[in-house]
């Protein structure tokens, strides 16, 4: 089962702040650049 809350970022490990940071693709991020990065990595990724 996911875990719908206590969600963290998955590119800097922050946990999720309430009224901060980025939802996106289902993910948390705590800042435009760690979405960056993940948008990088997952494109690459394979
Ligand atoms: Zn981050």
């Amino acid at each position: 089962m996911l875990s719908l809350f206590k969600r963290k970022d998955p590119i800097c490990g922050m946990k999720e702040e309430k009224g901060k940071g980025i939802e996106k693709h289902g993910k948390w991020f705590c800042c435009q650049n760690c979405l960056k990065e993940y948008e990088k990595g997952s494109k690459k990724q394979k």
